[in-house]
């Protein structure tokens, strides 16, 4: 059964920027003869699809629901009868709260070969396109992506992050910035530690907020901020200031982001 079956490639696209594709990412849209994209795949990686391969949008339905993963799983296996080669892409990394490893397991599970090609998660670009690093010696020893949204809608275990003096990574997590904010608070964490929102980040419209623990579900709903966006808690970010002032331009504001990436 499996040699009917073409291969698919689950493709991280990284968080925006075309430029940090991998080559191997590149490579495989280039070759492949069907492209499956989701709702995080920015518009200017999608503009480098080959005008000749077709490429499905598999993220939101018209009227914006999710296509439950049960169906897009039983979509995969049907496409991966009919095509040599399916690049599946997905914002950021594929095995970082992308469900890649679900869709692997349920394409193995049907006889089809599946290849992950790594991307560079929105943790890693956003705080470097914001212009701080995730770690740093004697501010944070460590780094902890999180999920805002539980499957059975559990809260994180707040104790536990806030003990960690790691800096926390809040994916999906804007709906949640009450919930953040309170629980890391009442966990014991100071309330002037830092936070930097980051909204569309890597991409032309990148926006960076800089606020505090305390303040973070505020500025959430006082700046409008909209999806996809990262809350990065910790005090790496108040290193934003000295290293956007040390010249780095591209990792610098906003504007530059977009000479950056040749806008
Ligand atoms: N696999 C992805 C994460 C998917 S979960 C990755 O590795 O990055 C979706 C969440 O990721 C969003 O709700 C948001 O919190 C974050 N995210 C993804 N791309 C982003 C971007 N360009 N800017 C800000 N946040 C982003």
């Amino acid at each position: 059964m499996s040699s009917k079956s073409g291969k698919v490639f689950l493709v991280g696209a990284g968080p925006g920027d075309p430029d940090l594709l991998t080559v191997r990412a590149m490579k495989t849209i280039e070759s492949c003869d069907l492209i499956l994209y989701d709702h995080l795949v920015s518009e200017l990686i999608r503009e480098l699809f080959p005008t000749g391969t077709p490429a499905i949008y598999v993220g939101k339905c018209k009227e914006r629901h999710s296509i439950a993963q049960e169906d897009l799983n039983e979509l995969l296996v049907k496409w991966s009868r009919q095509s040599k080669c399916i690049a599946r892409l997905k914002g950021g990394d594929p095995f970082v709260f992308g469900r890649g490893s679900e869709e692997m397991l349920a394409l193995r599970s049907a006889g089809v070969e599946v290849e992950v090609i790594p991307g560079i998660t929105s943790a890693s670009g956003c705080s470097t396109y914001a212009g701080f690093p995730l770690t740093h010696r004697g501010l944070a020893t460590g780094c902890t992506l999180v999920t805002a949204h539980t499957r059975n809608g559990e809260n994180p275990n707040w104790g536990a992050l806030a003990a960690l003096d790691h800096t926390l990574v809040f994916y999906m997590g804007l709906t949640k910035a009450l919930d953040i904010s309170m629980g890391l608070l009442k966990a014991g964490m100071s309330q002037d530690t830092p936070v930097a929102i980051v909204e569309n980040g890597c991409r032309v419209d990148q926006r960076t907020l800089v606020s505090t623990l305390c303040h973070l579900p505020s500025t959430v709903i006082e700046e409008n901020v909209k999806s996809p966006a990262l809350i990065v808690v910790g005090d790496v970010v108040s290193l934003r200031d000295t290293l956007i002032s040390s010249g780095r331009s591209w990792a610098g504001d906003d504007t530059d982001l977009m000479t950056a990436i040749g806008q």
